[in-house]
């Protein structure tokens, strides 16, 4: 019986806390206890017991344990002290992070059984004509028996209609405990059969899943990735000596986006399928966390967080858009979960599969050095050709809503065909800046180093950085005219362009703006499943996953701004872009146009993309990062300080690379430097960049400079934080 244990409290500080445990109580790592803290009681987590003994301190006793098992399995507990250890983190907070909200306050952690829904009749006979959707979902569930209430919203269900199906007893329900009735149907219906690359890429992965393996699975979008991945978790379920207990994990970016991926998934594999996102309430994400918790059988599909659920069993990983920024968490615990993903395969001793049709230079980096095994899947599955992909050099042209001529032909050209369009925009809004014509002062945000943006529909200037909102003003603030004009444009304005040159055609938004409430996206893309003519105009949002199959016609309104950025990963993001927005023309039968505006249509990499060869745009600009000592041929660590001036972020920062000229000198110090928007919510901010072509003395370094900050402790109206492997600077 354990004497002393050593606990993670949810407290931002960079240390473990330990306690006597009382005579007769009895704890393993793991577990959940309450534990006073000055003159309060917390909840905290065991993870270490008898630890080493600190010298000339009393420890406090443990109060009482909240549950006798663990909630946090080993592997589980295992990943998130060693994140905490590489991110730099307080380890509570990482501990915690992986919690539902519930069980982090304390709620007592009897793993609900969830509901599983089945039909009782064979047929929707007695169902009247009138109950469409109620027919709708029986049907559905005798397609697919066995679902939860989780999977059957997904499929674009809701619980009033299962529960008139439930008065009729039509449907009646079964809990997790029992065990055969709730199996997935097996075995695992079949599916297309595939082409040869698929099968080269399937079997050249199943060479090797007893161990832990890397693969790097670069596909073209359309080039059916989805597909190779389905199938291998097939197989590795059929090779399984356990499948009751085996547990797969699919991250993907965003699942709200992609409900067709889910669908797939879901044909597949049934009420094996468990969904893991931030649209969740609080009880979903209990019984799903406790789904894993309890080891049941099952495929996770999840956004970023997933990547902490308490897997029991993993055979295997899936990475799908391995390369998407939204696998980087930007605030507090800043991990990346594809590299999580990665260590989880490791702790498991079982394959990872990143895919990606524009693989990160990171990931094509460790294909290069050996340490991933790349395959690839070259031409699109099915009967898509690839498009045609050419340049429109703006310079001098007008341009209407962002639009010039030759764009504007083709999108005629396009809707006369009855095909649809689709037109990224990297900015929401009308106009992102409203300037005075008398005196030429834009408009900015009192709070930020940045100029508001015009929101057309509720006549409101913006700021995108704090958040800012104010009525436009009649005159210029500045000079007292009327003279305020919206310059440039964003979504806003280029749909308002684009419905008056097409009053007959659907012209859809799709941004951030246009798709706040839950399911609206869905909805909103309808008529486009449906393959009517329409304009598709939105953000980064469209660019992601999204297979419309009536889409011929891709444009970038403007594609210099990657090129360039102040950040060194601009080029990589925008090839990135230009290949996933391409991606989304012609996935169907036809083939598809991609036109990309330019002012440098002279620019190799944007020729060289329109090649279509995203791989070997990417190797060069991984050759340009390795002659530039840049991520990923070095790695980089930054420091970041926002305060109420400049000079009180830049003093503290100052102070840091001296400590690091002082310490390890031979460790560069790039800054400090104001960030690009310097003061943000009025508060200003500034970073230092670390570098070293190795990990461990960078590590080390940022390790002591974390000590060295906290001990410090600076004024409170000084803040700081650490960010290992920045993915934004
Ligand atoms: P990706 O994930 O690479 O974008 P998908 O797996 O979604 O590709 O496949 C693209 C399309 O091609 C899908 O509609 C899919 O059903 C279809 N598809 C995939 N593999 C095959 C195949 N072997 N034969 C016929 N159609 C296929
Ligand atoms: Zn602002």
């Amino acid at each position: 019986m354990a004497q002393t244990v050593r606990v993670a409290l949810p407290r931002p500080v960079r240390q473990l806390f330990d306690y006597r445990v009382p005579e007769g109580m009895d704890l393993v790592p793991g577990q959940r206890i309450r534990v006073p803290l000055g003159r309060q009681r917390l909840t905290a987590l065991v993870v270490e017991l008898d630890p080493p003994e600190l010298p000339n301190v009393t420890l406090k006793d443990v109060e009482s344990p909240l549950e006798d098992w663990p909630v946090l399995p080993d592997q589980t507990r295992e990943l998130l002290l060693w994140a905490s250890r590489y991110y730099q983190h307080p380890p509570g907070e990482c501990v915690f992070a992986a919690l539902p909200p519930a069980l982090r306050r304390g709620a007592p952690a009897e793993l609900p059984a969830p509901e599983y829904w089945y039909p009782a009749t064979a047929h929707t006979d007695d169902l009247s004509a009138q109950a469409r959707r109620q027919r709708e979902l029986l049907q559905w569930l005798i397609r697919y028996p066995g679902q939860t209430i989780s999977t059957i919203r997904s499929a674009g269900f809701n619980r009033s209609l299962l529960k008139a199906l439930h008065e009729r007893d039509l449907v009646r329900m079964a809990t997790g405990e029992d065990i055969n009735e709730t199996a997935a149907p097996w075995p695992p219906a079949p599916g297309v059969s595939l082409n040869d690359a698929q099968h080269e890429v399937l079997s050249s992965i199943e060479q090797n899943t007893d161990a832990f393996q890397p693969h790097l699975l670069f596909g073209i979008t359309g080039s059916g990735k989805t597909e190779v991945y389905i199938r291998h978790l097939q197989q590795r379920l059929v090779d399984d000596p356990e499948p009751e207990s085996a547990q797969a994990l699919v991250l993907v970016p965003e699942i709200s986006l992609t409900p067709q991926t889910l669908a797939r998934f879901e044909q597949h594999f049934g009420s094996r399928m468990a969904v893991w996102h931030s649209a969740l309430n609080a009880t979903e994400r209990l019984q799903t966390w406790s789904r894993v918790r309890r080891g049941e059988p099952l495929i996770l599909i999840g956004t970023r967080s997933a990547v902490l659920l308490p897997f029991s069993r993993l055979i295997t990983v899936v990475v799908d858009e391995e390369h998407d920024s939204s696998y980087k968490q930007m605030e507090g615990f800043r991990y990346s979960a594809r590299d999580l993903a990665i260590y989880r395969a490791r702790q498991s001793g079982c394959p990872v599969i990143l895919g990606s049709a524009t693989p990160s230079l990171e990931s094509l980096h460790n294909a290069g050095e050996g340490r991933f095994r790349l395959h690839r899947l070259t031409e699109r599955a099915g009967s898509a050709g690839l498009p045609e992909t050419r340049l429109i050099d703006v310079r001098s042209r007008p341009l209407e809503g962002g639009l010039s001529r030759p764009l504007i032909d083709q999108i005629e050209t396009t809707i006369k065909a009855e095909e649809q369009v689709l037109l990224f925009i990297n900015r929401r809004g009308f106009s992102p800046v409203v300037m005075c014509f008398e005196c030429g002062t834009p408009i900015e945000c009192p709070h930020c180093d940045a100029r508001l943006t015009y929101h057309r529909f509720d006549n409101c200037l913006r700021c995108h950085h704090c958040g800012h909102q104010q009525a436009l003003p009649r005159k210029c603030p500045e000079c007292g005219e009327e003279a305020l004009n919206a310059v440039g444009q964003g979504t806003e304005k280029t749909e308002t362009v684009l419905q008056q040159r097409f009053p007959d055609t659907p012209v859809l938004r799709i941004d951030r703006d246009s798709t706040r409430r839950r399911g609206q996206l869905d909805e909103m893309l309808k008529p486009v499943r449906e393959g009517q003519p329409c304009i598709l105009v939105g953000t980064q949002m469209l660019a992601k996953g999204h297979d419309f199959p009536a889409v011929t016609l891709a444009g970038i309104l403007d594609a210099d701004g990657g090129l360039f950025s102040s950040d060194f990963r601009g080029p990589e993001h925008l090839a990135q872009l230009v290949m996933q927005v391409g991606g989304r023309s012609g996935r169907a039968a036809k083939t598809g146009r991609v036109l990309i505006q330019t002012c440098q249509s002279g620019h190799p990499m944007l020729n060289e993309l329109c090649q279509g060869d995203y791989l070997s745009v990417a190797w060069k600009l991984l050759d340009e990062r390795k002659a530039a000592d840049l991520p990923p041929a070095t790695f980089m660590t930054a420091f970041r300080v926002e305060g109420p001036s400049m000079e009180d972020s830049l003093t503290v920062l100052d102070e840091l690379a001296d400590k690091v000229a002082a310490t390890a000198p031979d460790i560069p110090v790039l800054g400090p430097f104001p960030a690009i928007i310097a003061r943000k919510a009025g508060r200003y901010r500034a970073q230092i960049l670390l570098q070293h072509q190795q990990r461990p003395p960078l590590h080390r370094l940022t390790n002591q400079l974390c000590q060295y900050l906290e001990q410090k402790r600076l004024p409170a109206s000084l803040r700081w934080s650490v960010d290992v492997d920045p993915q934004s600077l």
